[in-house]
């Protein structure tokens, strides 16, 4: 692994920041104080800015190089079908996206047979959305406070051409309180009576707003940036009942989750669960081109045989997403990558934060599993109070400063380094966390 310097622009960090900064409208930013750190070239679990300057990215980006960056099969793969076909409509058939749809679908429960591929996840979740109103004909979707589903929703309702009925979708969204112990809404102070009173709570829930009235709970398997719960036993497993109980459509969102992250190919393989749609993205094809989707169950697939699903997008199984699935399942498969995140997550990063914890006086808790982990930090483990934006900012200038990407949401450090990351450089990473927590402790 070598710094390559961008060839085209070779400009410097301070050049590229402002020239991004200040034609570029950000993401989730206020514009006027924004100093973006430039990123021109990776490898595996590194990235490099515009003046050689190596970071060890515990981000994997926004949580999707689950194969690390620059992967050469992947690479590859979408170079040859650039040269072959670069765009095609959906309408048309395809071998590459056929063969995507096909090794997804093998990765799935047995009673899924089809693929809708979308541009990323939030539209994965508005066309899962979409299904169950229309399969069940009802109008509610109950999705729980601490999740992230995407950033879409009113462009169908502002639509006015056929094509907005039945897609109004900015109504009847119902949150509720999901299973989170160590902030427990419910009282509960065992994983077990956190998993009862949640499941009673959505229950009640339900029965409050009519089953009925009810088309869908949407659940992130493993809420990511909301903070990494992982659900206790048997939580989905009652979401599953309640759901066969009402008539409810069940869609696990596997966008962040999936594909590795947990140390599973699918978060819900660890949890004896199958959902009726599941929705996907990063994590299938790292993120090389934008892409993402709803794995259909046959039940729901079938409704539509002969009844048009009233939906599409003109890059719905674009050739490069599609050769560059094809690829990246191909190289996880063969190169063991989903296994090294479990061992990984279980050998090294598992052990080397719960030692953290007991050290940093900062550390509220961590949890996780594969390479999807959460260090929450408080300013009294009593209260459990969260440190302060101000405390956060702080850490994330230190990490940086030594090397180390982070992922920061609110009070926490997410670790969430490429599903690649060697054990020599997750030791990196946590030796890098750890000296920061020591010197934030210092003041
Ligand atoms: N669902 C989950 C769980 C996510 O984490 C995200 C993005 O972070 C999304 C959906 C939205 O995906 P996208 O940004 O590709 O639209």
């Amino acid at each position: 692994m070598t710094f390559v310097a961008d060839p085209v622009t070779a400009l410097s960090n301070a050049d590229i920041s402002e020239a991004d900064r200040s034609r570029v409208f950000h993401s989730w930013s206020a514009q006027g104080s924004l100093a973006p750190m430039p990123i021109v070239s990776g490898s595996g679990s590194v990235v490099w800015d515009a003046e050689g300057n190596e970071y060890l990215d515990f981000s994997s980006q926004l949580v999707n190089v689950n194969i690390g960056h620059q992967h050469p099969k992947v690479v590859q793969a979408i170079r040859e079908q650039a040269e072959l076909l670069t765009t095609v409509a959906p309408a048309h058939a395809n071998a590459t996206r056929a063969r995507a749809a096909k090794m997804i679908i093998e990765l799935a429960p047995e009673g899924f047979e089809k693929v809708f591929f979308t541009n990323g996840g939030a539209d994965a979740n508005e066309n899962a959305i979409r299904m169950a109103r229309l399969v069940t004909g009802r109008d509610k979707v109950i999705s729980r406070y601490r999740s992230y589903h995407g950033n879409t929703g009113a462009a169908i309702v502002a639509t006015g051409d056929w094509r907005r009925i039945p897609n109004e979708y900015a109504r009847g969204h119902v949150h509720v309180f999901g299973p989170y112990l160590y902030r427990s809404e419910f009282w509960a102070t065992t994983e077990q009576e956190e998993c009862a009173r949640a499941l009673h709570h959505l229950e009640r829930v339900i029965q409050a707003e009519g089953a009925s009235t009810i088309a869908a709970i949407l659940l992130e398997t493993v809420p990511g940036t909301a903070g990494v719960m992982t659900p206790p036993k048997g939580y989905l497993a009652g979401v599953r009942e309640i759901c066969d109980r009402y008539g409810i459509v069940m869609i696990l969102d596997e966008v962040m989750a999936g594909f590795g992250r947990t140390g599973e190919w699918f978060a819900f393989h660890a949890h004896d669960v199958t959902p009726d749609l599941i929705t996907f993205a990063k994590g299938v094809n790292s993120g090389y081109v934008p892409v993402g989707g709803v794995i259909i169950s046959d039940a729901i697939a079938h409704h539509f045989d002969d009844t048009v699903f009233p939906g599409g997008l003109t890059y719905s199984g674009h050739p490069l997403a599609a050769a560059s699935i094809v690829a990246a399942l191909g190289a996880m498969r063969e190169e063991g990558i989903v296994d090294n995140a479990k061992r990984i997550g279980a050998e090294v990063i598992g052990p080397r934060l719960a030692e953290l914890a007991e050290r940093h006086e900062i550390v509220g808790e961590v949890r996780g599993s594969g390479v999807f982990w959460a260090i929450e930090l408080v300013s009294d483990r009593e209260s459990r109070t969260p440190v302060t934006p101000a405390t956060m900012g702080v850490i994330k200038a230190a990490l940086l400063s030594r090397g180390l990407l982070p992922f920061i949401a609110d009070n926490r450090i997410h670790v969430v380094p490429p599903c690649v990351v060697t054990d020599a450089e997750a030791h990196r990473g946590l030796d890098i966390i750890d000296a920061v927590l020591a010197d934030v402790a210092r003041g």
